[in-house]
């Protein structure tokens, strides 16, 4: 087939990772091909991991080398791999242009949960974790996003140690950055994650989790149906705005009103989980729990109480055990399903930004800052 010139004339190859079933549909038309060719290059991609055009062993030789000439199919490069004791396993994956993120695959019985990034740094500034300290650089592009889920599901298939057929069974987008400051790429990656011929994972195996960035929350709720976490962390505006700044923009009256909305737009039954971070002293007494109880009325909830995980002149301390068990009950006794989240891969002290911190550190030989311990852990 020819190329058509404005197909060879882009000044850009297209990364083949970050489309969607119908960007390529678009794609295989403009080059003059058949839309299906979209679904066999998809699986190709995302199920076969291809990285050579010269896999496609269904696609003629013909359409692969106008394939080379218009598109790529980029993945990141890994600089960090470490498994912990537990076996959680920690990712640095290094983009284009030298940024670098974080990518977490914690293993548990019966599922594998790949926690993702969606900017490199991220722009909210909340006041407890540590990414807000490395400002924000940039967005990914969708295929960067599902790059990280890509190389993971490679490196797991790839590893003849896996001997307990570790995969992906769960993408949650809680790793650096916040998912709706970067929508459009983001709700292209989810979607991918949820494609059959992609990797077909069910709307409640992809989660999205957010500090409420509400107009893109409320389009979120109209396009996609992927599950939502929203980071809570508080129930009065006062101790919000202080935690997530956020919320001095989209206070809590209207957060809570979009999480209802988005539950309404749902076809199928959900819920929406609530990120609860244990501060002691701050967010943590039997009254915010009575509180967080009123506030979530009528909304189906599971809330997910997190250990703080302190970093050096963060200026706050976790919520001691017995408290956070306190907390605990009082939201189930009023009928709430709260869980504590399990801290992982400690003896790797690897958590999201920190490693990344130290990866810098030793390809810069010299400490920019104290990165600390921030996100999945
Ligand atoms: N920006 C998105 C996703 C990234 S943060 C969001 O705000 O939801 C992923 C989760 O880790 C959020 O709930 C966040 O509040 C939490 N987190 C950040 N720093 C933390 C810390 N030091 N200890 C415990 N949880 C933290």
């Amino acid at each position: 087939m020819n190329v058509p010139v404005n197909l060879l004339d882009k000044p850009v190859k297209q990364n083949l990772l970050g489309m969607t079933l119908q960007d390529l549909e678009a794609f295989f038309t403009e080059a003059g091909e058949k839309a299906f060719r979209a679904s066999q290059v998809m699986k190709w991609l995302h199920q076969l991991l291809a990285t050579d055009f010269d896999e496609m062993t269904n696609i003629s030789k013909n359409l692969r080398e106008t394939l080379k000439q218009i598109s790529t199919i980029e993945v990141p490069e890994i600089v960090f791999d470490q498994t912990s004791t537990d076996g959680t396993r920690k990712w640095v994956m290094q983009l284009e242009g030298g940024n670098k993120i974080e990518t977490v695959y914690i293993p548990e019985s019966g599922r594998g949960t790949l926690c993702i990034s969606s900017q490199v740094g991220c722009a909210l500034d909340c006041s407890f974790c540590s990414t807000a300290r490395q400002g924000f650089s940039r967005n990914l592009t969708s295929a960067e996003i599902v790059g990280q889920v890509w190389m993971a599901s490679r490196l797991l298939n790839d590893d003849s140690s896996n001997k307990d057929e570790q995969r992906i069974t769960n993408v949650v987008l809680m790793g650096m950055g916040e998912p709706l400051l970067n929508y459009d790429n983001v709700l292209k990656a989810v979607t991918i994650f949820m494609e059959d011929n992609a990797y077909g994972l069910s709307k409640r195996r992809v989660t999205l989790s957010t500090s409420g960035v509400l107009p893109k929350l409320d389009l979120l709720g109209e396009q996609s149906d992927v599950a939502l976490a929203v980071s809570l962390h508080a129930v009065t505006d006062k101790v919000r705005d202080s935690l997530v700044p956020i919320n001095q923009k989209y206070p809590l009256k209207e957060l809570m009103a979009s999480c209802r909305q988005y539950i309404k737009n749902q076809k199928a039954k959900s819920h929406i989980t609530f990120e609860y971070v244990m501060l002691n002293g701050v967010n943590d007494s039997k009254e915010d729990a009575v509180k967080l109880v009123k506030l979530l009325k009528g909304i189906p909830s599971k809330v997910n109480l997190i250990p703080f995980n302190p970093f050096p002149d963060s200026g706050y301390e976790c919520s001691p055990m017995p408290v956070i068990k306190d907390f605990k009950e009082q939201l189930m006794k009023s009928g709430l399903i709260a869980t504590i989240r399990k801290t992982r891969g400690e003896d790797i002290d690897a958590a999201c930004g920190q490693l990344v911190g130290k990866v810098e550190d030793k390809s810069r030989r010299k400490r920019k800052f104290d990165q600390p311990r921030y996100g999945m852990n």
